[in-house]
């Protein structure tokens, strides 16, 4: 069985938590300071922030953005559920722009339009890894003077091409960036997200808000040599990420400039292989950009294909995912309220049309021969792989 993705794990990570184990100090503590002082080195940013997962990033950050009920929020539909919820979280409302279809991501063409006096920031999602047109994002944010805020949660390790530079997602260049450490992205805490900020002020209001507002953090309070009565100066929450998980993504970050060559070694290898088969599309970068290709999703010609190519391959022992979902088109969405800037067609055809296929820095060339072979022979064409 050929799985759909499988996180990169070993003994450093087992020995990483075992330390933390038995250090004594198990929640938010040293292990979680160093992870964001090596994060924020790796990416380049001025300020990271751990918490429990990106979903609670995106909350925080949109809230660190002032969102709240009676705003609107420039997004895609076209990303994991999570996305939309952060901003119903806010009591504010998703303002939904189709994307393009050629790299799945918010149409830059369509985001001004979607700009009203309500809008209070854009969200835009760096969806599978693909940096999204960030040049033109942070020049519509900047002319309305709205915040810019970046679901990076499959993107750690991405590029983008910046005033002739190759600079990773993260740093940001929008006003925040968002990453989750779920075992289905490029590294992993089992749970677990960061955000990255270039305002001091940002960074100052996520620490208080993760612990539930509390003046005193509590390795503070631990090592006081007086006694220290903390106060709960606002409404927080408890979003904290663990020591035992930010010991082990230490050692995950350790992994990632190889996780992500490999990754694009085999995307490379996809490309080439999949070229045979004439009905099957692959994912193309913009000049400007390098994905990690946290997944790697191909286009069928034929959209009737989708669910009996998905189970054929799964009767051959090859896992794949139907393509990114469309927040509006779930029951939630029938209750919740949102709006659609223009028509979503491109939004739900890629929902509709793509098929995600296995990729993960242990699939062997053979691995991936095995998904290029069955693929073809499911849709009967000729296979040269
Ligand atoms: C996975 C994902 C999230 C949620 O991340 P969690 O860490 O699981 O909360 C948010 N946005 C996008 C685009 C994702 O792919």
């Amino acid at each position: 069985m050929i799985p759909i993705s499988k996180p990169l794990l070993g003994e450093a990570e087992a020995e990483a938590a075992r330390r933390a184990i038995l250090s004594g100090w198990i929640t938010q503590g040293p292990e979680v300071a160093a992870f964001e002082r090596e994060f924020a080195a790796a990416v380049n940013a001025p300020f990271a922030c751990a918490v429990s997962n990106c979903t609670t990033a995106l909350h925080l950050a949109l809230l660190a953005a002032g969102v709240g009920a009676g705003d609107e929020v420039i997004t895609v539909s076209h990303s994991f559920i999570a996305t939309a919820n952060s901003i119903r979280y806010t009591g504010a409302l998703p303002v939904f722009v189709d994307i393009t279809p050629e790299t799945f991501n918010i149409d830059p063409a369509r985001v001004e339009a979607a700009i009203t006096g309500r809008t209070k920031a854009i969200l835009c999602v760096h969806q599978m890894g693909m940096p999204c047109d960030l040049k033109v994002l942070v020049e519509i944010a900047a002319a309305h003077r709205l915040p810019l805020i970046e679901d990076a949660a499959c993107a750690i390790g991405s590029e983008i091409l910046w005033n002739g530079n190759w600079e990773r997602i993260g740093k940001p260049h929008g006003d925040i960036a968002c990453f989750s450490f779920h075992p289905r992205k490029v590294i992993s805490t089992g749970d677990g997200g960061m955000l990255t900020t270039r305002r001091a002020e940002w960074d100052r209001k996520l620490r208080l808000w993760r612990q539930h507002g509390m003046s005193v953090a509590d390795t503070v309070r631990h090592s006081a040599r007086q006694v220290v009565f903390e106060e709960y100066l606002e409404l927080g929450y408890n979003y904290r990420l663990t020591d035992i998980q930010a010991a082990v993504g230490r050692e995950q970050l350790k992994r990632l400039d190889g996780i992500v060559a490999r990754r694009r070694e085999q995307a490379e290898w996809y490309r080439a292989a999949l070229a045979a088969i004439s009905d099957v599309q692959t994912p193309a970068e913009p000049v400007w950009a390098r994905s990690n290709w946290q997944s790697y999703a191909v286009r069928l010609a034929n959209p009737r294909e989708q669910a009996e190519v998905m189970q054929l391959l799964l009767e051959r022992g090859i896992a794949t995912r139907r393509g990114i979902m469309c927040s509006h088109r779930e029951p939630a969405y029938s209750r919740e309220p949102w709006r659609a800037a223009g028509a979503l067609t491109h939004s739900e055809q890629a929902q509709e049309r793509t098929l995600i296929l296995p990729l993960y820095p242990q699939m062997t060339v053979g691995d991936q021969q095995a998904v290029v072979s069955a693929l073809a022979a499911v849709l009967e064409r000729e296979c040269v792989a």
